[in-house]
C-alpha cells in the first residue's frame, strides 16, 4: 500500500510538474504575444481573453461598425482647415500641420505619436525675384514678359502662395536665338525632330508640352540632348475639354489659362545629397555637383497655355505633324527661329537651393496579440499650394480612418490583432523625400515587421470610379474591403451596382493581353509616383494605392485639370468634383476596412495564387515584346516560363498547407503569416536593378524612361530599350544576360520561401 501510494503521489507529483511546464511554457508564449497586456482582456465584448485571442480570426462583425462610422461631414471639415493656406514642404505652415496632427491622433486614442524630422535639401525661387519668362526684339527691349504669378480668379487674399517653379531647376539668366518646340519631350519626340525636321536641340532652348512622361524625365532627356533650358506648359490638349465644355476654373474644374503645373524635376528620391543614407545629423553630405542621381544642371520653367500661346505664336519654321499640335488655336511650328530672326527667347530662373526639414508623423495604435507587425497606412502633407486635391484631399481621409480605428480602440471595444502605423509623410512632392529618408533610417525593422503599407496620396480626383494600383498580394483584400463599401452614386446604386467593387469593375474591367475579360477590375501595377515607392523598393513591403478618379477613357487628360496650380483649392473640390463628400467618404470606408482586415485576420489576407498568374501574365508580355529577340541572344530564354511555372506549384503547395493548418497552435499561424510577409521582400536583388541601385524590386519598377508608370520585369526592359543604337551592343547584351539570370534565380528563391520547414532545399 505505501509503495502504491507513494508511486500514486509521485504520479500526481509528475502530473503536477509537467502541469507547471506546460503552464510556464504557455505562460512564456502567451507573455511573447501580449506585450500589450491585458488591453483586451478587461473587457470581454469581442474578445473573451488574450490566450483566445492567439488562436482566434478578427470579428468581422466589427467591419460594419468601423464602416459606418466614417463621417463626410468631418472629412469635409478636415479638408477645409488643411487648404486653408499654402503649405508646401518645410515651410511654418508645413511644420505647423504636423505638430496639429500629432495632436490630433493623440486626442483620438493612438499609443503613441512621433515626429522624425530630416535636414534636406530642398529648392524654391527667390521671393524677392521671381521666375520670368521673356522675349526680346533685336535690340533686347524686352517685347513679352510672363507674369510673376498666375492670375488670382476668386478674389479672396492669397498670402505665402510660391509663384510657379520646377524644384531642382539650375538657376540662372539665358538669353537665345532659338526656340524648339518638341512636343511631350520624349525619347521618341527628339528623334522624330532629328530624323523628320532635321532639326536638333544643342545649344538652344526647347519648349515641350506637359503629359505622357515624368516632367524629371523631360528635363534629363533635354538636357541629354544638349538642349541649355526647358520650357514645360500645359496645354489645352491635355488640361482642358473644349469638346463638351469650354469654361475654365472657377466656373468648371478646366484648367485655365494662368494655371501653372508646379513639380520637382528630382528623378531620384530622397534627400539628393545623401544618398542610401538617412539624411541625419551625423550624415556624409555630397556636394551637389558630385552627387548621384545628378540634378538638373539647365533651368527648367513650368508656364499656363496662356503664356505658350504669346511664344508659339511667334514661332516660325516648319509646320509640326498632327500628333504634335496641341489645343491652341495657333498653327504650331518646330521652330528654331522667330518670325523676327532677331528676336531672343530669355529664361531668367531664380529657383535655388534651400535646406529646409522634411517632417514625418508616425502614429501608432499597439496591436493586441501581434504588436511587431504593423500594417502601414500613409499619405503625404506637402502640397505645392494649397493642395486641396493633390495630398490634402488624402489627408482628410487619413484623419478620418485613424479617427475612425482610434475611437474603437480608446472605447475598449476592440483592438487590432497587430499594429496599425499611420505615417503622414513631409517633402514627397520633392521626390519622396520624407518617406525615403525615413525608409533608409529604419530600413532594419521595415525589413523585418512591416507586413503591407495603404498608400492613399490623392483621394479624390473625380467621381467616375475607385482606382487602384498595388502588388498582386493585395489585389483580393482590396476586393473584398471594396465589396463592403456602400457605392458613393446614388445613379450607379439604381442601375443594380449597390458597391464600389460594382462600379469599378464595370468601368475598369482587367482584361489579359489578348483583351480576354478576367472577370475582377483591374489594378495597376505600382511606378514610383508616391510614397509607397521606398517602401517596396528598399524595405519590401508590399503596397497599394487608391483613389477616386475621373473617366480616363472619355477625357483623354495628363492628369485631372487643375493638377499642382493654385487653383487646387477647397473651392475647387466642394463646388466642383464632391459636394457632399460622399466619395471621399467612400475611398475612407474602403481604407478603414482594408486596414481592419489586414491588421485583425488570423492569417494575413494575401492571396500569393495572384503572384502566380501575375507573373505568367508579365512574361507573356515579355514574350510579345521581345521574345524573339530575346530566344535568340540568351540560351536560357526558356527556363522562365518554366520558373515561374514552378512558383505557380510552390504557390498551390503552400495555399494546400494553409488550409490544413493546426489554427489552434500559434506559432504555426505565425509562421505561416511570415512566410507571406516575406514573399513580397523575396523578389528583391540586394545589388539593386541595373544602372539603377537603389531600385531592388526585379518585377516591377518604374520604367526609367517615364518614372510615373510601373513597368514589368523592368530591369530587362530598360536594357532592352534601344538596344540596337547603343554605342556598345554586345556589352549591353552582356548585361541582359546577367540580368535574365538573376530574374531566374530571383523567382527560384521566391519559390523557396513558401516552402515548408524541412523542404526549403532542393537536390
Ligand atoms: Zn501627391
Amino acid at each position: 500500500m505505501a509503495t502504491k501510494q507513494s508511486s500514486g503521489m509521485r504520479k500526481v507529483l509528475i502530473v503536477s510538474l509537467v502541469a507547471i511546464v506546460i503552464g510556464f511554457v504557455v505562460g512564456i508564449l502567451i507573455g511573447r504575444f501580449a506585450t500589450c497586456p491585458s488591453v483586451d482582456s478587461r473587457n470581454g465584448v469581442f474578445l473573451p481573453g488574450i490566450s483566445d485571442r492567439l488562436i482566434t480570426d478578427g470579428d468581422p462583425a466589427i467591419s460594419d461598425v468601423l464602416i459606418n462610422e466614417v463621417k463626410n461631414t468631418n472629412i469635409e471639415q478636415y479638408l477645409r482647415e488643411l487648404s486653408s493656406r499654402p503649405h508646401l514642404a518645410g515651410t511654418p505652415v508645413d511644420l505647423q500641420q504636423a505638430e496639429d496632427l500629432k495632436q490630433f491622433w493623440l486626442d483620438a486614442g493612438f499609443d503613441d505619436v512621433k515626429l522624425a524630422s530630416y535636414d534636406v535639401l530642398l529648392s524654391a525661387p527667390d521671393p524677392n525675384h521671381p521666375n520670368f519668362i521673356r522675349l526680346l526684339d533685336g535690340h533686347d527691349n524686352v517685347v513679352y514678359e510672363s507674369p510673376a504669378k498666375e492670375a488670382n480668379l476668386t478674389g479672396e487674399d492669397q498670402p505665402d502662395v510660391v509663384p510657379p517653379f520646377n524644384a531642382y531647376s539650375a538657376p540662372g539668366k539665358i538669353t537665345n536665338n532659338d526656340l524648339v518646340y518638341v512636343n511631350y519631350g520624349r525619347v521618341e519626340d527628339y528623334n522624330f525632330l532629328e530624323n523628320n525636321a532635321s532639326l536638333t536641340v544643342n545649344g538652344k532652348i526647347v519648349l515641350v508640352r506637359y503629359g505622357k512622361i515624368f516632367r524629371g524625365s523631360k528635363v534629363q532627356i533635354a538636357e541629354r540632348h544638349g538642349a541649355l533650358g526647358i520650357i514645360m506648359f500645359s496645354d489645352p490638349a491635355d488640361y482642358t475639354w473644349p469638346a463638351e465644355d469650354t469654361r475654365v476654373y472657377p466656373q468648371t474644374w478646366w484648367l485655365p489659362p494662368s494655371g501653372a503645373q508646379r513639380g520637382t524635376t528630382f528623378v531620384g528620391s530622397g534627400d539628393p545629397l545623401t544618398p542610401n543614407y538617412p539624411a541625419l545629423d551625423t550624415a556624409y553630405r555630397y556636394s551637389k555637383d558630385t552627387v548621384v542621381p545628378s540634378l538638373p544642371k539647365i533651368p527648367a520653367h513650368p508656364i499656363g497655355y496662356g503664356i505658350a500661346e504669346k511664344l508659339l505664336r511667334e514661332m516660325a519654321g516648319q509646320e509640326v505633324p498632327p500628333e504634335w499640335r496641341g489645343g491652341i488655336n495657333i498653327t504650331y511650328r518646330f521652330g528654331s527661329k522667330f518670325k523676327n530672326p532677331a528676336w531672343k527667347i530669355q529664361m531668367d530662373i531664380s529657383t535655388n537651393d534651400v535646406m529646409r526639414k522634411a517632417v514625418n508623423v508616425i502614429g501608432i495604435i499597439r496591436g493586441a496579440v501581434e504588436p511587431d507587425r504593423y500594417i502601414m497606412f500613409g499619405n503625404h502633407r506637402d502640397a505645392w499650394v494649397y493642395g486641396a486635391i493633390d495630398p490634402s484631399s488624402g489627408t482628410a481621409v487619413m484623419k478620418e480612418v485613424s479617427r475612425v480605428l482610434a475611437v474603437k480602440v480608446k472605447s475598449g471595444k476592440w483592438r487590432p490583432r497587430r499594429s496599425i502605423m499611420f505615417c503622414s509623410w513631409g517633402a514627397e512632392e520633392y521626390g519622396l523625400v520624407g518617406s525615403t529618408e525615413w525608409v533608409q533610417h529604419y530600413i532594419k525593422n521595415l525589413r523585418e515587421r512591416a507586413v503591407a503599407y495603404l498608400n492613399i496620396d490623392i483621394a479624390v480626383q473625380g467621381n467616375y470610379t475607385l482606382r487602384a494600383t498595388g502588388t498582386p498580394l493585395l489585389i483580393r483584400a482590396m476586393f473584398d474591403a471594396t465589396k463592403k463599401v456602400p457605392n458613393p452614386n446614388e445613379s450607379e446604386k439604381a442601375a443594380g451596382r449597390p458597391s464600389v467593387y460594382d462600379t469599378w469593375f464595370k468601368n475598369i474591367p482587367w482584361k489579359d493581353k489578348n483583351k480576354k475579360p478576367l472577370g475582377i477590375p483591374k489594378v495597376g501595377s505600382l511606378g514610383s509616383g508616391s510614397d509607397y515607392a521606398p517602401l517596396l523598393q528598399k524595405s519590401g513591403v508590399t503596397g497599394i494605392d487608391f483613389r477616386y478618379t475621373y473617366n480616363t477613357d472619355k477625357y483623354k487628360i495628363s492628369s485631372y485639370p487643375l493638377y499642382h496650380s493654385v487653383y487646387e483649392t477647397f473651392y475647387a473640390v466642394k463646388n466642383l468634383m464632391d459636394k457632399q463628400f460622399k466619395y471621399h467618404q467612400a475611398v475612407a470606408r474602403v481604407g478603414v476596412e482594408l486596414t481592419r482586415n489586414l491588421a485583425d485576420s488570423l492569417i494575413i489576407p494575401f492571396n500569393v495564387s495572384d503572384y502566380a498568374w501575375q507573373l505568367e501574365e508579365y512574361r507573356q508580355t515579355l514574350d510579345a515584346d521581345y521574345g524573339s529577340v530575346l530566344r535568340a541572344k540568351i540560351s536560357t530564354y526558356d527556363k522562365l516560363q518554366e520558373v515561374i511555372a514552378n512558383f505557380s506549384k510552390e504557390v498551390e503547395a503552400f495555399n494546400t498547407r494553409v488550409a490544413n493548418l493546426n489554427r489552434n497552435d500559434p506559432m504555426a499561424i505565425r509562421m505561416v503569416n511570415d512566410q507571406l510577409t516575406l514573399l513580397e521582400k523575396a523578389f528583391l536583388d540586394p545589388q539593386g536593378l541595373p544602372d539603377r541601385p537603389t531600385k531592388k524590386h526585379i518585377i516591377f519598377a518604374e520604367n526609367s524612361n517615364d518614372a510615373y508608370a510601373g513597368s514589368s520585369f523592368p530591369g530587362l526592359v530598360d536594357i532592352l530599350f534601344e538596344i540596337d543604337k547603343h554605342t556598345n551592343m554586345s556589352a549591353r547584351w552582356e548585361q541582359a544576360k546577367l540580368h535574365f539570370s538573376v530574374i531566374l534565380y530571383i523567382i527560384d528563391a521566391a519559390a523557396a520561401t513558401l516552402r515548408d520547414v524541412t523542404g526549403f532545399v532542393q537536390e
